[in-house]
């Protein structure tokens, strides 16, 4: 053994030991981290030849790095959909390095069967039955787009072709519609060889963000009985606004088509009792993605995918290999014939811990918590001049702008005046053909004291 690596595993008590009072204090830390800072240009090192051992590293990554790290992990991080860590959910991650399980076949530890716990206690969170079957993936982009090969398989079954062997020119153009489908959509539809232009846009409703059921029942009636794709979004980024689930169910009876729903985070509407109607119809997809590093508050990379047709997701994703010894046939198919990846991290056992320590209750509680903060920023930013709200604050997300003169320079240079406060960091987005800011709520520790200074970091911004 290199003697390097012999000293690290020699002295691997006091050096975790030491990690671990680092990360203690990263976290303490967060209050007054900057929420978010703009990279600062460096330059290259060389690839170290020797190697220092753990605890040089450690002094050279708190040298180098660690302060120039946003705070994404804190209260105050509002950009884009961010979640952070629970103790629990964070203590799951560090087990998952530990242990460095590869939950891929069945035949030589008991990972793969917590990672089912996992997914069935999922399935139970979000009120889904029996039917819809369960697997971790990266993210909800991941989760999209395989959902999205398992429909892709599907519209091949309706035609009397296999995609997954004669390849999709043998299935011709695919449609996919969607209302205000979330961009990962369309790179999903480019990964899978549909094609970006394959995703047709439906009317919304005026002034919102959800698909006019009658405009999609016309869409789908142009189709003249061709099978097609529908994506339903239920919780859109810029006002988490919801498709009709059910109604866009209800047009199955009259039209082919496969149901996939992007529920990336606002399937966690079912844990607050106002909201959890719009998600009533879940369960009537036919794929539903969501994810688990924003709202239910583990580490990067962890989403799940659900799906009926668990038949046809090991069709496309089977990995036949003598030496992996895996029969694909079994009731409960191996993990390495359901997903892009064949080895992955035990990355449910981040889920698994944070769920079995805080259960339906907490995790309520955090989703109830920050929708009701959202509510709260919402009603300062009308108190504030020079601010302007654009949308109701529908769950936990305030999509507003300038009231004077939004243009882009002008609201990126507000984004960017805002991020350098170090109080607050929130993201850019365009609603209507307005520049606008988004305000993103997900994160398990903010609290209305982190809403004042929120907003006061706000208001101070503006030009
Ligand atoms: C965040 C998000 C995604 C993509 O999620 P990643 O975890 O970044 O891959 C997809 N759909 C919706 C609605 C989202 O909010």
């Amino acid at each position: 053994m290199h003697p390097t690596l012999a000293a690290d595993l020699a002295n691997l008590d006091p050096l975790l030991e030491q990690v671990r009072r680092h990360a203690v204090a990263a976290l303490h830390g967060l209050d007054d981290r900057a929420a978010a800072q703009a990279p600062v240009a460096r330059s290259a090192s060389a690839l170290p030849q020797h190697g220092a051992g753990l605890a040089a590293a450690l002094a050279r990554f708190e040298a180098d790095w660690q302060a120039g790290f946003s705070g994404s992990a804190g209260p105050r991080y509002l950009g884009f959909v961010t979640g952070g860590a629970t103790p629990a959910g964070l203590a799951g991650d560090w087990l998952t390095g530990s242990y460095d399980q590869n939950p891929t076949a069945g035949i030589d530890s008991a990972a793969p069967d917590l990672e089912r716990e996992a997914v069935r206690w999922l399935r139970e969170l979000f009120g889904l039955g029996d039917d819809h079957r369960g697997v971790f993936v990266t993210g909800a982009t991941m989760s999209n787009v395989v959902g999205l090969a398992i429909a892709r398989e599907w519209l091949g079954e309706q035609r009397g072709v296999r995609i997954s062997d004669d390849g999709l020119a043998a299935l011709g153009p695919v449609t996919v519609l969607s209302g205000a489908a979330h961009s990962s959509i369309y790179k999903a539809a480019s990964l899978l060889g549909l094609g970006r232009s394959a995703v047709r846009t439906v009317a919304l409703l005026p002034g919102r963000e959800a698909v006019d059921i009658a405009a999609l029942d016309a869409a789908l009636a142009a189709q003249r009985g061709t099978p097609v794709i529908v994506v339903a979004n239920a919780g859109t980024v810029n006002t988490v606004d919801f498709d009709d689930l059910a109604a866009i169910a209800a047009l199955k009876a009259r039209h082919p088509f496969w149901l996939h729903v992007d529920a990336a985070f606002g399937a966690f509407a079912a844990l607050s009792p106002p909201h959890a109607g719009l998600v009533a119809a879940l369960d009537a997809a036919d794929s539903i993605c969501i994810d688990l590093h924003k709202w239910l508050n583990v580490p990067y990379d962890s989403a799940v995918q659900f799906s009926r047709r668990r038949d046809l997701q090991q069709r496309v994703f089977q990995n036949a290999a003598a030496y992996l010894n895996v029969p694909a046939a079994a009731a409960e198919p191996d993990f390495v014939h359901l997903t892009p990846e064949n080895s992955r991290r035990l990355r449910a056992l981040a889920t698994w811990f944070s769920l079995a320590a805080y259960g339906r209750d907490g995790h309520a509680e955090i989703v109830q918590r920050n929708i009701r903060l959202a509510a709260s920023l919402g009603a300062r930013i009308d108190a504030t001049p020079g601010l302007r709200r654009l949308a109701p604050v529908r769950m936990n997300v305030v999509c507003f702008t300038l009231a004077e003169a939004p243009s882009e320079a002008r609201v990126q240079a507000y984004v960017r005046t805002v991020r350098d406060s170090g109080d607050v960091f929130v993201t850019p987005t365009v609603l209507d053909g307005i520049w606008a800011v988004r305000a993103a709520f997900s994160n398990w520790r903010t609290t209305d004291a982190d809403v004042e200074r929120v907003a006061a970091a706000l208001a101070r911004a503006v030009p």
